[in-house]
């Protein structure tokens, strides 16, 4: 696991943990279940030719409790992986059941185990299930589909959530296009909203990388990287991306680099304003904040650098060694 909550709540991720200031009673990062977690250091691994990254491990899956939506269980995770792998060699669609909270006020036992299909007739139908619980099930998933299924595989692949669904290749923003698309989507219910309401979305992954202002600061709004989009008129619209978090996030997430799985918000009187000057005034630079609200642990995960750099550089003979 890449994450532990601290005694204070505090969730932690394994490259910032410090034993001096976090201590060493780790608990495992879903706030209900209590599987205690030691962390493990950054080691070299396959005869020093790869690197394993710095993370926490449980000494038993039993010590978590079976909703939890932090561990890793391999032996489901195998057993998912068989099935996904049937599925694209049979060209079935793959439906990826995002079983995820993502707002405050989601009833949890509203929560869909697996909305579309059952077991019992999974074999009739033509498609498979595969649950999601948190952002680090959907990046494996999308990776085993992607090296069984490759662009074909990929392209019969949907996210399934609250019974409605979206194709992966649209539920994952990884390029401005994308995120023009989002906004376009979003402005078009913007004329069918009352003032002072949030204007929402189907939940997206995205990569949230924290700017330099928020790196460098100590509190305030967690900004990522802003979106420049040229609009008629000589108008600039400038994307302004904020994740929402609440207090035992903050840090966790300030200065990070992380996936992100979450429902996109904007506000209503802010989207209809800039959508009014833009229509009327011309050679100006306009912000908009499109919110990004985390509610869980389960959301994020950071975005991992290649291992590559982290190896140890080749020794030079003689290159401060004992003779040198
Ligand atoms: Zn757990």
């Amino acid at each position: 696991m890449k994450k532990a909550r601290l005694q204070d709540g505090q969730v932690v991720l394994a490259h910032q943990y410090n034993k001096a200031s976090h201590g060493t009673q780790l608990c495992c990062a879903d706030p209900e279940c209590a599987a205690p977690m030691t962390f493990r250091k950054e080691s070299l691994t396959h005869g020093a030719a790869a690197v394993r990254s710095a993370s926490f491990v449980s000494k038993s899956v039993s010590d978590h409790i079976a909703t939890c939506t932090a561990h890793e269980d391999f032996a489901i995770m195998a057993k998912q992986q068989k099935s996904i792998e049937a599925g694209l060699r049979e060209g079935k669609t793959i439906v990826l059941n995002l079983n995820m909270r993502l707002s405050e006020s989601f009833n949890t036992a509203a929560l869909p185990a697996d909305i579309i299909g059952q077991a019992s007739t999974a074999e009739k139908s033509d498609y498979v299930t595969a649950p999601v619980k948190s952002v680090e099930d959907l990046l494996h998933l999308k990776n085993v589909i992607e090296e069984k299924g490759g662009a074909a595989g990929l392209a019969k692949t949907v996210v399934n959530y609250k019974g409605k669904t979206m194709p992966i290749g649209e539920f994952i923003i990884d390029s401005r296009d994308k995120f023009r698309n989002l906004l376009n989507k979003m402005y078009k219910s913007v004329d069918h909203s009352k003032p002072n309401t949030e204007i929402t979305e189907f939940p997206r992954l995205i990569e949230f990388r924290a700017t330099q202002n928020t790196k460098a600061s100590e509190r305030g709004a967690i900004r990522g990287t802003p979106m420049n989009f040229v609009k008629e008129g000589g108008n600039r619209l400038i994307l302004l991306q904020k994740a929402e978090v609440p207090k035992e996030f903050e840090q966790t997430l300030r200065g990070e680099n992380v996936h992100i799985i979450a429902e996109p918000k904007l506000n209503y009187n802010e989207a209809k304003a800039v959508l009014h000057r833009l229509q009327t005034q011309r050679e100006q630079t306009i912000f908009l904040n499109l919110r990004w609200n985390v509610v869980g642990a389960h959301q994020f995960t950071p975005i991992e650098t290649p291992a590559a750099s982290a190896k140890p550089a080749p020794q030079k003979p003689g290159n401060g060694s004992l003779f040198g």
